[in-house]
């Protein structure tokens, strides 16, 4: 067999045999072909109200022309260069959130997803403390590299290469078990991290009382209090930062999901007493100029349209009307982070309103379904998507009903 045949066998090879794709969640039979604020289609034209945002990541509502003119008008300057030159579009980024957040005094390190930034985020307490211990709470998520994975309430997720006797889980939303562990413990922390609101957790917020007492542990332990913000921050509750609401400031805020509306970017927000040194956090990606683009659009579309207000007042209305609504129980969140809990008869809900009444949310195991749209959420789109729920929940009791035993 010559070189010439084996490599013409090999290319006809690759052109019948498809490459497997790693399935990263359980895919739903649907196609989307083209986005426009909170709405998707697919490829036959059909229309999708979108209330999950592809896991609380749009934040400004599909395809902006804002957001789409930026990128494009960098892509056509400079996509990608090293952080070993000036990139001035960064600190044109760093500044304008420092002007949105009120954090002026804080640096930014930018990175390329949450899990990362939350990895960074523990990694620089541990420099900055010298200690090892990391307190995090039952029900977490903070992401899938390896201290972002040790520090989320998920064994099953934990490769036995990322256990480590480094993290405590306590109990969330108990001061009491907080108090206690850092009497025993508390100069061994290194870092304190929880999200605001948590996400895939199931929508649980974190009581302004519990996250106070974490600041004043953190205070009088010299440890560091992490704000995970990546799910729960970037506006969506109303606050910029959902940890905030509760009159404290976090030592390190990360972020992800909402700052690029779709566009892969992330970082954490450092306070002025924590001094990162060269080497100690470094990227090849991250703010690049192409991402810096996006996330500078996403906030300018923010504060132009004033949407975390925007974020609280649809939120709120759709909270009220939830509320209302029978089979839905405890119904909670803030801003356009909301959950509600379905009954055994309900626990089809999700499906059916993705493939009946073609509209998009998300869900937290066992029963938890979770809204987390657009910050851009128009009251008619809410509406529509109550009619949509009430017509589900409707069709699906009297199916029940009627087969029910008499
Ligand atoms: N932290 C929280 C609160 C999250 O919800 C997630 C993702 O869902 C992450 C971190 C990880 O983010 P990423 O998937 O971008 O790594």
């Amino acid at each position: 067999m010559t070189h010439k045949s084996g490599v013409m066998r090999q290319s006809s090879r690759l052109k019948t045999k498809k490459m497997k794709l790693f399935d990263v969640y359980p895919i739903n039979n649907i196609t989307i072909t083209r986005a426009r604020g909170s709405y998707l289609w697919d490829e036959a034209g059909q229309q999708y109200l979108d209330m999950y945002g592809g896991h609380a990541v749009i934040s400004i509502g599909h395809t902006h022309p804002h957001f789409v003119s930026r990128i494009t008008n960098q892509l056509r300057q400079v996509a990608f260069y090293s952080n070993s030159i000036h990139i001035p579009i960064q600190q044109e980024l760093a500044d304008k959130l420092g002007k949105v957040t009120g954090k002026e005094e804080f640096q930014l390190f930018l990175c390329n997803s949450g899990a990362e930034a939350n990895e960074n985020a523990m990694k620089l307490a541990s420099f900055h403390t010298g200690r090892k211990k990391i307190v995090a709470f039952t029900k977490s998520f903070h992401g899938r590299t390896s201290l972002a994975v040790a520090v989320t309430d998920n064994p099953s997720i934990i490769a036995p290469v990322n256990e480590t006797d480094n993290v405590v889980f306590l109990p969330f939303n108990d001061g009491d078990a907080l108090n206690a562990y850092f009497n025993d413990h508390g100069h061994e922390v290194a870092a304190v991290i929880i999200e605001g609101i948590q996400g895939v957790g199931g929508i649980n917020i974190a009581d302004d009382l519990f996250l106070q007492k974490i600041r004043t542990l953190c205070t009088d332990y010299n440890s560091i209090f992490i704000a995970d913000s990546v799910q729960c921050g970037y506006g969506r509750t109303g606050e910029f930062f959902s940890h905030d609401q509760a009159g404290v400031e976090a030592d390190i805020y990360s972020m992800a999901k909402g700052m690029g509306n779709g566009f892969p970017v992330a970082g954490i927000l450092i306070a002025p007493f924590l001094k990162p040194k060269y080497g100690m956090l470094g990227t090849t990606f991250g703010g690049n100029h192409l991402a810096c683009a996006a996330a500078l659009a996403v906030l300018e579309v923010i504060e132009e349209e004033r949407l975390m207000e925007n974020a609280k007042s649809t939120g709120n209305f759709l909270i009220s009307r939830l509320k209302k609504i029978r089979g839905l129980n405890n119904v909670r969140g803030r801003g356009l982070m909301i959950g509600f809990d379905l009954g055994g008869d309900l626990k089809d809900l999700r499906k059916n309103l993705l493939f009946n009444q073609q509209v998009f949310t998300g869900e937290s195991k066992p029963n938890t379904i979770r809204l987390l749209p657009s910050l851009a959420l128009r009251k008619k789109e809410a509406e529509e998507f109550l009619e949509s729920l009430e017509e589900e929940i409707q069709h699906m009791v009297s199916a029940h009903n009627m087969v029910k035993p008499a």
